[in-house]
C-alpha cells in the first residue's frame, strides 16, 4: 500500500511548482491576506509557504494528511457547487508521501501555534509541539521527491525557478487584495514583492516587466441566463480581466501565454486560447507579439467538470464551444470599438 500511495502521490504532485500551486490554493481558501513563499534549490530542497489565514485546529492535525480528508465539503450536494479550490483532500496527503512535511499553525484566539511533522500520510505523534507563531499557517516541504528518483531525474531543476515565479505571479494577478512574496533562502534580495494594495494593472507590470501601462485595458463581460434562451442552459458567464490594447506593439519581443482562471482556478484551455488569438489577429499588425490576455471567468459550477485530472490544470466544461464563442464575440466587439 505504501508503494501505491507513493505512486498515486507522484501523479498528483508532479513538480515543486505544482506542489506550490496546491499550497497557494489552500492559503487562499483559508482567507489569507498575505502569502510568503521561500525556496531553496528551486523548491527541491525547501519549499515553504506562510500565510495569515484561518489556521488549522489542533484536533484536525491527526487527519490532515489522510487521503480524501478535506474540511471543505460538508454535504454531498456541495460537490456540484464547489467554489473553493480544494475538495479532494489529496494535496497534503500526496506531498507527505514524497517529501518531508512540517506544519505550524495558529488559529485566531488561540494562545499557541502547533507544530508537527508528517510522513507517508501520518502525523508523527511525538513531533506535535506547541510553538510560537502568528496567526496563520506555515507549511514546509523538504527534499521533495527524495524517494522518487525517477521524478527527480526527469525534472530540469534549473527551469523550476521561472515556473515558481510564474505561478505565484498569476495567483497574485487574480487575487488583488492579497500580498505575495517570493524569496530564495540565503539571498538578501527578494525575488518578488506584491503589496496588498497594488492594483491588477500594476501587479501585471511588476510581473511582466516588458509590459507598459497603456498596453493594457480592462475587459469585462456579464452574460446572464435571461439574455437569450440559448444561454439558459449555460446559466451565466461573467468575465473580468485585462487584455492587450490595440497599441500593443512589436517593439519588444514578448510571448506571454494567456492567463485564464475559471472559478478562481488557474487553468489551461487551448480552444479558448486559439479563439482569442484569432480574434486579435484582425486588429494587431502581422507579426505582432502575442497579445497579453488575462481573464477571470466565472461559470456556473454545475457545468464545470473539475474532476478531469488530479492536477486540475486542463479544464473541461459543458457547452464549451458556445461559451468560448460568446466570450470571443464580446472581445471582438470590444476591440472593434477601440479600433474605430
Ligand atoms: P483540500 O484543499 O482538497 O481540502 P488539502 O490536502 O489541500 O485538501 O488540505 C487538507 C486540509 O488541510 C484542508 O481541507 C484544510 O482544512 C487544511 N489546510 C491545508 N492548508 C491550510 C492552510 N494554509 N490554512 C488552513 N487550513 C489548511
Ligand atoms: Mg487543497
Amino acid at each position: 500500500p505504501d508503494v501505491i500511495n507513493k505512486i498515486a502521490a507522484g501523479e498528483i504532485i508532479i513538480s515543486p511548482t505544482n506542489a506550490l500551486k496546491e499550497l497557494i490554493e489552500n492559503s487562499i481558501d483559508a482567507s489569507s491576506k498575505s502569502i510568503d513563499i521561500s525556496i531553496q534549490n528551486n523548491g527541491f530542497k525547501i519549499l515553504q509557504i506562510s500565510d495569515d489565514g484561518s489556521g488549522i485546529k489542533k484536533e484536525d492535525y491527526p487527519i490532515l494528511c489522510h487521503r480524501f480528508t478535506t474540511s471543505k465539503i460538508t454535504k454531498f450536494e456541495d460537490l456540484s457547487e464547489i467554489d473553493t479550490f480544494g475538495f479532494r483532500g489529496e494535496a497534503l496527503s500526496s506531498i507527505s508521501h514524497i517529501a518531508h512535511l512540517s506544519v505550524t499553525s495558529k488559529r485566531r484566539n488561540e494562545d499557541l501555534a502547533w507544530k508537527c511533522q508528517f510522513e507517508r500520510g501520518q502525523m508523527i505523534d511525538e513531533t506535535l509541539k506547541p510553538s510560537a507563531g502568528n496567526q496563520g499557517t506555515t507549511i514546509t516541504v523538504s527534499d521533495l521527491f527524495y524517494n522518487v528518483p525517477s521524478r527527480l531525474r526527469s525534472l530540469r531543476q534549473k527551469d523550476e525557478f521561472n515556473k515558481i515565479f510564474d505561478v505565484i505571479g498569476k495567483y497574485a494577478i487574480n487575487n488583488p487584495g492579497i500580498a505575495f512574496s517570493l524569496r530564495k533562502i540565503g539571498d538578501s534580495r527578494i525575488a518578488l514583492v506584491i503589496k496588498k494594495d497594488l492594483n491588477i494593472k500594476d501587479r501585471i507590470r511588476t510581473i511582466y516587466t516588458s509590459i507598459v501601462s497603456n498596453d493594457l485595458i480592462d475587459f469585462n463581460i456579464n452574460v446572464s441566463a435571461e439574455d437569450t434562451d440559448d444561454y439558459g442552459k449555460i446559466g451565466f458567464i461573467s468575465c473580468s480581466g485585462m487584455v492587450a490594447n490595440l497599441n500593443y506593439s512589436n517593439q519588444v519581443k514578448r510571448n506571454i501565454q494567456p492567463i485564464f482562471f475559471i472559478n478562481n482556478r488557474l487553468v489551461t484551455c487551448d480552444p479558448l486560447k486559439r479563439s482569442i488569438d484569432q480574434t486579435y489577429s484582425s486588429y494587431l499588425p502581422r507579426g505582432a507579439s502575442r497579445p497579453f490576455v488575462y481573464l477571470n471567468i466565472k461559470l456556473n459550477p454545475r457545468i464545470l467538470d473539475v474532476n478531469v485530472h488530479p492536477t486540475k490544470s486542463e479544464v473541461r466544461f459543458l457547452h464549451e464551444e458556445e461559451i468560448i464563442n460568446i466570450i470571443t464575440l464580446r472581445l471582438h466587439e470590444f476591440l472593434s470599438k477601440l479600433d474605430s
